[in-house]
C-alpha cells in the first residue's frame, strides 16, 4: 500500500526549525517559523493565560465531550473581538475550530460543499497552507497579483483591476491584517474601495484574521472584517487565537459564516458543523477555555490586551530600528516598508540563494521566499542582520 508513497517536498517554514535547533553557533538568529518572540527571545505565555489556566486546573470538574461545535460562549466572546457588538448577529454564525487552520479546513469544506470547484482568489503571495488547504477540499485556486516589489507595499491597482474582473460568485480570500508573508496591508480607504467591488460584483469574502492585535490594535485590525460584514450579503472569516493570546499549541480558532437570513445562517452552521465532525469530530477545549476566563474577567481581559498592546509596540519599535538601520547603511529609502508593514513579517527581498547564503554566513534564519518575521530579531541584533542582508545581495 505504502509502495508508491515518496517523500513530499519539505515545508519551507517548518524544515528549518530542527536545521536551527542543531546549528551550534552562538550566534544564530532565528527569523523563520511565525511566532512573536519578547526582548529576551523567548515566546512568552502572557500573565492572563497563566492565570486563566490555573483557575481553569481547580474549578474545572469534568474533561467530558464538548461537542463539533464547541463552546458556544467562547464562540461568541471571539465573535465580538472580531465581528464588534454592531454587527448583524442574526446572520452570523459561529463554531470553535483547532486554529485558525482548523477553521480554514472546514470552511473550504462547507465552500467546496456548497459550490464543488468553486474558484478561490487568493494574494501571490499568501501563507503555503491556505493553497494547500484549499486545494484539498477540491476548490480551485485563482491567485491575485498583490505586492508592489519596489515598493514594499500593496499593488492597488493590480488588486482592484483583478477583483473587477472576477466572476460573480467567487470567493475571494483576504488576510483581514497583518498580511503573511508580505506585511503590506491596504489602507483604510483602500480597503473600502475593494470592499466595494466585492459587493458589487457579488464576491464572496474569505477573511482569514489570525493576527489582530499585532498591526494597529485589535479594533483597526478587525476593520475590514467589520465593513465587509455590514456591506455583502454572505462572507466567511476564519479566526485564530494563537498568536494573540500566545496559545499556539492549544489549536484555538473559530470559524464564521454571514448569511443572508437567520434561517440560512443556521442551516449553514448545521453543515459547517457536520464538516467539524468529519474532520476531527471536535475542538479541544483547553484553549478555548482559557480565552473565556481571560474574556470574561474583566481584570484580566484588560491585562492581556495591555500585554498585547507590548507586544505590537515592541515589533513596531524593531520595524522601525530595522528600517533605520538600513538607511544608515545604504543612505537610501529601499527598505523604508519595513517600518510601515504590519503585524511580524515583511518580505526582505532576497532569492532563496541570497537566504541560503544569509543562513551559511551568517547564521541568520529566513525562509527561502525571502520573508522575515522581525519579532525573531532583538534590538542588539538590527545591526548585524542589515549589514548580513547587505553583504550577501552585495551591496
Ligand atoms: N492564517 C495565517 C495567515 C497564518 O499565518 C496562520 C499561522 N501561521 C494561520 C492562519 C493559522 O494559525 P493557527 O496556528 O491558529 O492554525
Amino acid at each position: 500500500m505504502f509502495d508508491d508513497l515518496t517523500m513530499p517536498p519539505a515545508d519551507k517554514i517548518l524544515s528549518l526549525m530542527p536545521i536551527f535547533r542543531q546549528d551550534s553557533r552562538s550566534n544564530k538568529i532565528d527569523l523563520g517559523v511565525g511566532v512573536y518572540r519578547d526582548a529576551s527571545g523567548t515566546t512568552p505565555i502572557p500573565r492572563a493565560v497563566r492565570e486563566a489556566e490555573k483557575r481553569i486546573h481547580t474549578a474545572q470538574t469534568t474533561k467530558a465531550y464538548v461537542g463539533p461545535a464547541g463552546d458556544p460562549v467562547f464562540c461568541d466572546l471571539i465573535g465580538r473581538l472580531v465581528f464588534s457588538e454592531a454587527a448583524p448577529w442574526e446572520r452570523i454564525r459561529a463554531i470553535q475550530t483547532p486554529g485558525g487552520a482548523g477553521a480554514l479546513t472546514v470552511l473550504a469544506g462547507l465552500i467546496s460543499l456548497a459550490r464543488p470547484g468553486a474558484a478561490v482568489h487568493v494574494p501571490d503571495p499568501t501563507w503555503v497552507n491556505h493553497v494547500s488547504i484549499l486545494e484539498d477540499n477540491g476548490l480551485r485556486i485563482v491567485t491575485y497579483p498583490y505586492l508592489d516589489s519596489r515598493t514594499g507595499e500593496v499593488d492597488f491597482d493590480a488588486l482592484l483591476d483583478h477583483f473587477s474582473r472576477a466572476e460573480r460568485g467567487d470567493v475571494v480570500l483576504l488576510h483581514g491584517c497583518c498580511h503573511n508573508p508580505t506585511g503590506a496591508d491596504p489602507s483604510r480607504s483602500q480597503w473600502q474601495a475593494l470592499a466595494e467591488i466585492i459587493a458589487e460584483r457579488g464576491l464572496v469574502p474569505l477573511v482569514d484574521i489570525a493576527y489582530q492585535g499585532f498591526g494597529d490594535g485589535l479594533e483597526d485590525d478587525a476593520f475590514v472584517v467589520r465593513l465587509l460584514a455590514g456591506m455583502v450579503p454572505e462572507m466567511l472569516v476564519s479566526a485564530s487565537c494563537s498568536k494573540n493570546f500566545g496559545i499556539y499549541r492549544e489549536r484555538t480558532g473559530a470559524a464564521f459564516i454571514l448569511a443572508t437570513n437567520a434561517d440560512r445562517a443556521d442551516a449553514t452552521k448545521a453543515q459547517l458543523t457536520v464538516r467539524a465532525r468529519i474532520v476531527y469530530s471536535m475542538p479541544p477545549d483547553h484553549g478555548a477555555a482559557i480565552v473565556r476566563t481571560v474574556l470574561e474577567d474583566p481584570a484580566l481581559a484588560a491585562d492581556w490586551r495591555a500585554e498585547l498592546d507590548g507586544m505590537r509596540s515592541n515589533i513596531l519599535s524593531l520595524r522601525q530600528g530595522l528600517a533605520a538601520s538600513f538607511r544608515r547603511f545604504t543612505n537610501g529609502s529601499d527598505y523604508d516598508f519595513l517600518a510601515k508593514n504590519k503585524g511580524m513579517f515583511s518580505l526582505i527581498g532576497l532569492t532563496p540563494g541570497e537566504a541560503v547564503m544569509l543562513r551559511e554566513h551568517h547564521a541568520i534564519y529566513i525562509v527561502e521566499d525571502g520573508r522575515i518575521n522581525v519579532a525573531g530579531l532583538q534590538a542588539s541584533q538590527i545591526d548585524t542582520f542589515a549589514e548580513a542582508v547587505l553583504a550577501v545581495r552585495g551591496k
